[in-house]
């Protein structure tokens, strides 16, 4: 008997704005797999990459699989005709398909996904690694994609999310979401903090389900495959739906954001985390936005809060000598600005006193003394008392030493919800009796 061998599958950029979807894919893969009996060695993992690079599809998400095959070059053969009925290339889909036979993943691998998180990565140089490591890759288009499926086969788990997404039928695609919000409202109050950004309750929005033509009905996000079954099984809809598939991800870790940006790696759309001091009052732009510089070993770098992250008011109360980390991406300068990084999260490490020079109060009236001109000190216009100098007073500051994050309504995929803050999920451990994937039978 031939021995079994172990497979590892990585496909990436198979979307487009107008339609499918990479999940949808490695359903229909899973599918056919679920069918053949094959072994399955984890959850198919949805790995979201920098979210800052300006190509990307909707959610720069790649997906890996990790199988055990007697066969694998049939399996190849399938998944290569699947991928190519699958993507949609004349949308301007740049899919990629790696396959890799394998039972440990080698730490060029792992360091190759590690700068997919924060790094733009040049698609010439995914074929340079394909070729290097000896891969068998396939792609269309630019060949972008195989940058998402090198990186998702070597993407190394320290902390993950898992999430639920259902699939519609063929004839739905397209079609308006009808689900319940008030289900939806009723499930995040049952399953928090095991289900996550389900619902804005602040803005009565639902949160799980996408806006576009693709097969995804819902995705719910959370912790593990129980609280995420349960949850699925509180919504309400009259779609009969095709099925569902549990994945393994990194969403929800705030992974793009561990990185150390410095003066060398601040290239543009890279991602990262800097600590410095405030080192100027923060402008208020038209429509809400703020600006304001950090200093950070010898370095300035200006900042921007967006109005809708919702933490711009927060930016605003910024002085010069508070001492923050700040975490965003790098855009491009731009005849306004130089180089700037758009933020996503402030951490106040420590903030500075506010002090503001005032005119003395009398003592015996608790009164403001009135200037006497130039130099020529000040006085109580009540009893005449009279002082020198201006006295310093400490103004209350308005923020806290704290961390500041979007509101959900603009968390990305990434981002770390509140919830999940000193959290490391490492308990979903992947087994064949688990209800991670499902083809309903209606
Ligand atoms: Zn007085």
């Amino acid at each position: 008997m031939v021995e079994k061998t172990v497979l590892n599958i990585g496909f990436d950029d198979t979307d487009s704005p107008k339609g499918m979807c990479t999940t949808f894919l490695a359903y229909k893969i899973v599918e056919l797999l679920q069918k053949q009996k094959t072994e399955f060695l984890d959850f198919p993992r949805l790995i979201r990459f920098n979210p800052n690079i300006p190509w990307k599809t909707r959610g720069n998400g790649a997906v890996s699989i990790r199988i055990k095959t007697r066969n694998p070059s049939k399996v190849k053969k399938q998944i290569k005709n699947l991928v190519e009925k699958y993507s949609d290339i004349k949308n301007g889909a740049n899919p990629g398909l790696v396959f890799f036979e394998s039972d440990t993943i080698p730490a060029e691998f792992k360091n190759f996904s590690n700068l997919a998180l924060w790094q733009l990565i040049k698609r010439n140089y995914a074929k340079i690694f394909a070729k290097k490591n000896s891969l068998e890759f396939f792609y269309q288009g630019n060949g972008q994609g195989l940058v998402g499926a090198i990186g998702a086969i070597g993407y190394d788990f320290q902390d993950h999310t898992l999430e639920l997404l259902s699939y519609r039928k063929r004839m739905k695609f397209g079609k308006e979401r009808k689900l319940s919000a008030k289900s939806v409202k009723i499930m995040q109050e049952k399953t928090l903090p095991n289900t996550f950004n389900s619902f804005d309750t602040k803005k009565g929005r639902v949160l799980i389900t996408p806006h576009g033509p693709d097969p995804v009905f819902y995705g719910i996000r959370g912790e593990n495959v129980d609280s995420l079954v349960y949850a699925s099984t509180i919504l309400k809809s009259d779609e009969k739906l095709d099925g569902y598939m549990i994945f393994k991800s990194n969403q929800g870790t705030g992974d793009h954001l561990k990185n150390e940006l410095n003066f060398e790696n601040m290239k543009p759309f890279a991602s990262g985390k800097i600590t410095g001091i405030v080192s100027n009052i923060p402008k208020i732009e038209k429509g809400g936005h703020v600006f304001f510089k950090i200093l950070s070993k010898n370095h300035e770098y200006w900042c921007a809060v967006y109005k809708p992250t919702g933490i711009s008011t927060t930016a605003s109360h910024l002085i010069p000598g508070d001492k923050i980390c700040v975490g965003g991406g790098v855009r491009k300068a731009s005849k306004k600005f130089p180089r700037i990084i758009n933020l996503e999260f402030i951490d106040v490490i420590s903030l500075a006193k506010n002090l503001s020079l005032t005119n003395p109060i009398c003592k015996r009236c608790n009164k403001n003394m009135k200037s006497k001109g130039k130099n020529q000190g000040f006085q109580c216009v009540r009893c005449g008392n009279k002082a020198s100098k201006k006295i310093t007073v400490e103004i209350p500051r308005k923020i806290k030493k704290q961390l500041y994050i979007p509101e959900l309504s603009a968390h990305r995929h990434l981002t770390r919800p509140k919830q999940r803050i000193g959290i490391s999920n490492k308990t979903s451990k992947f087994e064949k009796s688990l209800s991670w994937f499902c083809v309903y039978g209606n």
